[in-house]
């Protein structure tokens, strides 16, 4: 089947595939309590896919193009019995690598499954390493204890090295942003931090907030001097540096200072089996009803030929530019 680009000549290489909108957490700047309370109404059951709907998707797009799948959310840990998700994609033709990212809340229990499922690494959100302040962040008191256990579980059955995310908001924990790189040099793991980013319409975004990609690199390396490293391939988010004594090393997105929209290659299928071909997209296409009718692995590949080769957007570079400014569908539903 030939390898569909977008309208601005862009292969599709990743799936994102979010398996729940649910979440433990209610992390400010993704699901505000004020907003994700108790009447908040999440998906039924009956309207998430499947399993078998999942792989027939994530098979499909691997014969387009498709070589990476990350497994997000809401946290896809909620969802029952993933470890047999990750079994079903694992070995799908063309996979070379299968991811998830989650808040590590649950990982302890569940690492060793995983690995033994199939999956490559895992990505653990923590937004810091001060107790108090985490507990703030993700708003039901969940300590940093539990989500380094998460991370030590992952790493001990070969799901590392981990990638830690931390996202940077300007008064909440850009204090600990240090501390943070600092904890976890010699450790092999690799801190990320993220630039705040305007996702959804629910966290009340300010530019103000954004620390950016040039501060957070200015804080670290006055203490711990870092020299750039080569990008490991073609399209890769984050800028990669190295600590200049060899104690490890940090990336730093820079998704609202320095917007990566030329080289994104990525689709998200929401839990409820909708395309999304932008983080900031305002509307997917329903891909749910088409398997529902039966239709097989070709019309599927189909459907996503068509909606990828219709794909033009480019928001984060707009944002720049100051032309962007509509409805966008939450993070916590269409994945990070
Ligand atoms: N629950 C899982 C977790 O937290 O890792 C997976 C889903 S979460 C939506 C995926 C990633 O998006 C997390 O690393 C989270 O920190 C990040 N994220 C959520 N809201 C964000 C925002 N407004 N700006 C930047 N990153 C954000
Ligand atoms: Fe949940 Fe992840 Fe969003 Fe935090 S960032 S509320 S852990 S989905
Ligand atoms: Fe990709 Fe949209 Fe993010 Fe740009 S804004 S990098 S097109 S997801």
């Amino acid at each position: 089947m030939p390898q569909p680009t977008d309208t601005l000549q862009r292969p599709l290489r990743d799936l994102r595939i979010s398996v729940t909108d649910r979440c433990n957490f209610r992390c400010t700047y993704c699901m505000p309590k004020g907003v994700f309370g108790r009447d908040y109404k999440f998906l039924p059951r009956d309207q998430l896919l499947t399993f078998e709907e999942i792989t027939l998707v994530a098979t499909a797009a691997a014969r387009l193009g498709v070589n990476k799948i990350r497994i997000t959310g809401g946290e896809p840990l909620m969802r029952a019995g993933l470890p047999d998700l990750v079994s079903m994609l694992a070995p799908i033709d063309g996979i070379e690598d299968l991811t998830m990212t989650t808040n590590g809340s649950i990982l302890a229990r569940k690492a060793e499954e995983l690995a033994e499922a199939g999956l490559s690494r895992v990505s653990v959100s923590l937004d810091s390493i001060d107790d108090a302040t985490f507990r703030e962040m993700n708003d039901v008191d969940f300590g940093v204890a539990g989500v380094l256990e998460g991370i030590e579980a992952a790493a001990a059955a070969g799901l590392g090295p981990v990638k830690i995310n931390a996202v940077v908001k300007r008064g909440l924990n850009d204090h600990g942003i240090v501390e943070l790189a600092g904890h976890f040099r010699n450790t092999g793991h690799i801190v990320r931090f993220i630039e705040y980013m305007d996702v959804g319409t629910t966290n009340g975004w300010r530019l103000d907030d954004v620390v950016s990609a040039d501060e957070i690199h200015r804080a670290i390396s006055a203490e711990f001097p870092l020299e750039p490293v080569e990008a490991a391939y073609h399209g890769e988010v984050a800028t990669r540096y190295r600590y200049v004594d060899g104690s490890g090393e940090i990336g730093i997105i820079a998704s609202v200072t320095a917007p990566f929209c030329g080289d994104c290659t990525r689709l998200r299928l929401s839990a409820e089996g909708s395309a999304y071909t932008c983080l900031f997209a305002s509307a997917g296409s329903d891909l749910r009803a088409l398997i529902r009718s039966g239709a097989d692995d070709d019309s599927i590949a189909k459907a996503l030929t068509t909606i990828w080769e219709g794909r033009s957007d480019r928001y984060s570079e707009q944002r720049a530019e100051g032309t962007a400014g509509w409805e966008r569908i939450e993070m916590s539903y269409i994945g990070g």
